[in-house]
């Protein structure tokens, strides 16, 4: 797990106040994880508090995964961004709440890889799709996009004429 090693953060040793962690992730952190999205770019921010009894921590994360896209079948930069907040504690037992973190007495390190690695994975939508038109770099299949507009013109269309023909009917009813 070498990939994961810089994100160790000695927290016995870090003076009491605040830290920062600025990390950039690429595919060997995805990989690590044997993500189900392993290529990608993310640039994290973390902001570290240390307090008497507690360590609070902000995670900023922005970038993208290289991904299937569900409307063009392209493969596009998705872009994913997260922010969460952590409160690390001490107990007698190491376990994990909604978000709060028990970490056993005495443990001096906490790796926040899979911190990161969870918050990425918890941003990406269901439905991959990128509203690349409106971007400067667009990796969309064009081609593929103009014909599915065309086509839900064409259901428009459709969906337009039998409303009118309800309308007509429900008008001749009426008579
Ligand atoms: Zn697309």
């Amino acid at each position: 797990m070498e990939a994961l090693k810089a994100y160790e953060i000695p927290i016995t040793s870090l003076h009491i106040g605040t830290h920062t962690f600025d990390y950039v992730v690429k595919n060997d952190f995805l990989k690590a994880f044997e993500a189900q999205y392993d290529q990608g770019q993310f640039e994290v921010n973390i902001r570290f508090e240390k307090k008497h009894s507690m360590l609070e921590i902000d995670f900023e994360i922005n970038g993208h995964i290289e991904t299937d896209c569900d409307r063009c079948m392209e493969v596009i930069k998705l872009p994913i961004s997260n922010s969460r907040s952590l409160i690390f504690k001490f107990a007698e037992e190491a376990r994990e709440e909604e978000e709060i973190v028990y970490l056993k007495h005495g443990q001096t390190e906490v790796n926040l890889a899979k911190f990161i690695y969870e918050f990425i994975m918890l941003a990406v939508p269901l439905r991959k799709v990128k509203d690349c038109e409106s971007e400067d770099y667009k990796d969309c299949n064009q081609k593929i996009l103009d014909v599915l507009d065309e086509v839900s013109i064409e259901e428009e269309k459709e969906e337009s004429a039998l409303s009118k023909a309800l309308k007509e009917i429900n008008l001749n009813q009426n008579k």
